[in-house]
């Protein structure tokens, strides 16, 4: 069972490759690997992620604005903390929820990688 924070669904989907540094790259492409296999339980907390961070410094730097995307992605989704299921299903629900409604841009458009991420 992979712990996955909520909002890092939608980060997911958008990988291309980058990141903040090679550690977190090579960490978040064997994560995305590892999803096919295993089930997700979603969480509100530094997840498999973030153990390979440069900003997790006994938690997340910007945890404010972390916990936002990650409750408004519970609330777009209409999931909840603790909910088990496959990534390909938690990736068909942010896509149904969030992403065809437009909902995904106003949940994280202040993050650094949104021009990447919103742009079509
Ligand atoms: S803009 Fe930031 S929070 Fe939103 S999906 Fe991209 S990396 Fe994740
Ligand atoms: S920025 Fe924060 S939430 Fe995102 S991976 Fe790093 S520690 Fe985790």
């Amino acid at each position: 069972m992979i712990q996955l924070r909520a909002h890092h669904g939608m980060c997911i989907k958008k990988f291309e490759g980058k990141g903040y540094n090679k550690e977190f790259v090579e960490n978040m492409t064997r994560v995305i690997e590892q999803l096919e296999k295993e089930p997700i339980m979603i969480s509100l907390n530094e997840d498999i992620l973030c153990e390979c961070c440069p900003h997790n410094k006994n938690g997340c730097e910007t945890n404010e604005k972390v916990k936002r995307y990650d409750k408004e992605c519970l609330d777009g989704c209409g999931i909840k903390e603790g909910d088990q299921m496959m990534f390909r299903d938690y990736s068909r629900l942010i896509d149904m929820k969030l992403k065809s409604t437009g909902r995904w841009k106003d949940i994280c458009s202040d993050c650094e990688w949104s021009g990447i991420c919103h742009t079509e």
